[in-house]
C-alpha cells in the first residue's frame, strides 16, 4: 500500500497574503514554562499569588534544569487562519444558509464525505486567471474513460503547485466556473479538490473584472454555487501529480473539528493498494 500526501507544509515561510506565525518554544524553555504552568488556576487568583509566591522561595518549584538532560518538553503557539495551508471549506464559507436549509460548518461536514474513492482531472493547459467550464470537466473526464459516481472525492490538477514557493502562487491558478462546479455536485459529488490556492480564480482577477463590469455574479462564483447545492472543496493541495493513476484510489481527507467554523486545517492522503 503506498500513501501519497497531498498536503502543503505550513511553515512561517508559506506563502499567503496573511502569514502564518508559528512560535516555537524548545525544550529548555519547555521546561520552565510548564513548571509555571502547574502555578496556575483559573478559578483563583489568590490561589496561583500564593503558589508563585513558594515559588519565589524554591517552593514547589521546577525549572528545565530539573528535567533530565536539563530539558524539558518543545511546543508551538501559532496564529494560523482557518484558510491557510491545505484546508476544507465548509458550506458555512459560501454562505449562512443552502438551499433554504442552514448550512453545515466544518465541525457538522459528515466524516463519510471526507473518505472516498479519488479521481484526478488534468486541467494543466488552462492558463492561469481562466474559468474551468463544465465542458472543460467533461472533457477531462472523457480523456481518462471514467464515468464520475456518487461520493467520489474529484481533484482538480491546475499545476499552478509549481509556484508554490514565489507569490505567483496566489494568481497562477485557473478557477472553476459555477457551471462546472453544480454539474459536478449534482452528479453526487460532495468533495472537490485542487492544487491552486483558490478554487475561484484570483481575487485580482475576479475584483479587476468586477469594477469593469459590476456584475457581482463574477465574485467568487464557484464558492458561492455552494450557496445552491451543498459541496466542500479543498485548496491549496499538493503532489497531485505524484499521484500515479487517474482513478483507483481512495481519498482521505478529514478536516480537524474546529467549533463553528467556516473552515479546518486537513491532511489529504491519496492510499494506492
Ligand atoms: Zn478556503
Amino acid at each position: 500500500m503506498q500513501f501519497i500526501d497531498l498536503s502543503s507544509t505550513i511553515s512561517n515561510q508559506t506563502i499567503e497574503p496573511v502569514s502564518p506565525k508559528i512560535k516555537y518554544v524548545n525544550h529548555k524553555k519547555g521546561g520552565t514554562l510548564l513548571g509555571l504552568a502547574s502555578l496556575l488556576s483559573k478559578k483563583s487568583f489568590l490561589y496561583t499569588l500564593r503558589n508563585f509566591i513558594f515559588y519565589c522561595f524554591g517552593i514547589n518549584r521546577v525549572r528545565a534544569g530539573d528535567f533530565p538532560d536539563g530539558m524539558g518538553l518543545a511546543w508551538e503557539d501559532i496564529k494560523l487562519g482557518t484558510h491557510t495551508g491545505t484546508h476544507l471549506d465548509a458550506p458555512w464559507h459560501f454562505g449562512p444558509s443552502c438551499n433554504g436549509k442552514s448550512a453545515k460548518t466544518i465541525d457538522e461536514v459528515p466524516l463519510e464525505w471526507c473518505y472516498g474513492d479519488g479521481v484526478v482531472l488534468d486541467l494543466r493547459h488552462k492558463r492561469p486567471g481562466s474559468l474551468i467550464t463544465k465542458e472543460d470537466i467533461q472533457l477531462a473526464l472523457q480523456n481518462i474513460n471514467y464515468d464520475i459516481k456518487k461520493g467520489d472525492i474529484v481533484l482538480i490538477m491546475t499545476g499552478a503547485r509549481r509556484y508554490a514557493q514565489d507569490e505567483k502562487y496566489l494568481l497562477a491558478h485557473p478557477g472553476m466556473s459555477k457551471e462546472a462546479v453544480l454539474w459536478l455536485v449534482e452528479k453526487g459529488i460532495k468533495i472537490i479538490g485542487t492544487d491552486g490556492w483558490g478554487f475561484d480564480r484570483s481575487f485580482r482577477r475576479m475584483v479587476r473584472e468586477y469594477s469593469k463590469t459590476k456584475e457581482n455574479k463574477n465574485l467568487w462564483p464557484a464558492h458561492l454555487a455552494g450557496r445552491e447545492k451543498e459541496y466542500c472543496h479543498i485548496e491549496t493541495m499538493a503532489n497531485l501529480d505524484k499521484i500515479p493513476k487517474a482513478y483507483g484510489f481512495k481519498i482521505i481527507c478529514f478536516p480537524i473539528k474546529l467549533k463553528a467554523a467556516s473552515a479546518a486545517w486537513i491532511r489529504p492522503v491519496a492510499v494506492i493498494e
